[in-house]
């Protein structure tokens, strides 16, 4: 394994079966099948998951990146990120998105994270329209306490789906419902469960920041282009990794990209602009190695040969 390799906390594992679910929404253009709507994203299309798991080991090899967490985005994928988990446990971390308001939520988590070995649940709110101080929230939450490993990863701000916008798809979302104070009643309600809230809160810094300040197992992913910063008149991404380390300190920082599809793939130029950012804020050497690779595995350990 690499030394000083990178790992990042934040793709997404763009399945064929995340395709099918596009599909059978429908779209603009009249094009209806998964073949179809890649074409009109000029995206690779993706074969079976383990070919798409391979694509990306390449591609983490290509950029020097140790490990990386996939996430299955639509509800209902887990068995295509476990799949490329378990072709390749050393290097690919498997988290799903989860619809707390389906019947079964509870128990697909649990299946989840029991049986098909993924690590982290990601909780959408202002997609699914799901409270956070809802109860089916909190059945979620107990499975990742009863697991341990297992983190929650809750989007919380602004939340667009580039996939949705370029194909007309409408995105009602309820943007109330991602809100960091929430996140940190429930971190405060399970303190052993580490919780992630990603690309600094997208446009909620502020609360981030306080929720942090009182719940240690609060983490933020630093992941995306982080265009959010237009939101604060003059505010620059390094402000905010001041800011995010003057509070939360190295340890819970997590780096992630937001990288997604094919051909694009890894998205070197994110990590670039923040390692610039890290090192000119005169982080240590220790401190950035946390940030861009130690937290991640401190979190989600390898897991042990069978
Ligand atoms: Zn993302």
């Amino acid at each position: 394994m690499r030394a000083t390799g990178i790992n990042d906390a934040h793709c997404h594992f763009v399945s064929p079966r995340f395709f099918a679910a596009l599909a059978a929404q429908g779209t603009r253009s009249r094009t209806h099948t998964a073949a179809d709507i890649c074409h009109e994203l000029q995206w690779e299309p993706p074969d079976a998951p383990e070919t798409l798991a391979d694509r990306w080991i390449h591609e983490l090899d290509t950029h020097n990146v140790n490990r990386a967490a996939l996430i299955a985005s639509v509800p209902g994928d887990e068995e295509s990120v476990a799949a490329a988990a378990a072709r390749h446990p050393a290097r690919l971390v498997g988290f799903f998105m989860l619809d707390p308001s389906a019947p079964d939520a509870a128990a697909r988590a649990t299946r989840a994270v029991r049986e098909l070995g993924l690590r982290g649940i990601c909780l959408f709110p202002a997609m699914h329209q799901v409270p956070l101080d809802d109860n089916r929230v909190r059945n979620v939450v107990e499975v990742a306490a009863a697991n341990p490993g297992v983190a929650v990863f809750v989007h919380c701000g602004v939340l667009t789906v580039g996939v949705r916008r370029k194909l007309g798809l409408p995105s009602r979302f309820d943007l109330r419902l991602g809100d960091p104070r929430a996140v940190a009643r429930l971190a405060l309600a399970f303190p052993q469960v580490p919780f992630i809230i990603p690309h600094f809160g997208a446009g909620t810094l502020q609360d981030v920041l306080m929720a942090a300040d009182v719940c240690p197992n609060l983490h933020v992913d630093t992941s995306s282009s982080n265009n959010w910063t237009r939101y604060t008149p003059g505010l620059t991404l390094q402000a905010v990794f001041k800011s995010a380390l003057a509070v939360l300190g190295p340890r819970r920082l997590l780096f992630g990209t937001d990288s997604s599809f094919f051909p694009r793939g890894w998205q070197r130029g994110v990590y670039e602009e923040q390692k610039r950012i890290v090192d000119a804020l005169g982080t240590s050497v220790a401190d950035a190695a946390l940030i861009f690779g130690g937290n991640f595995d401190a979190m989600f350990t390898v897991p042990a040969k069978p």
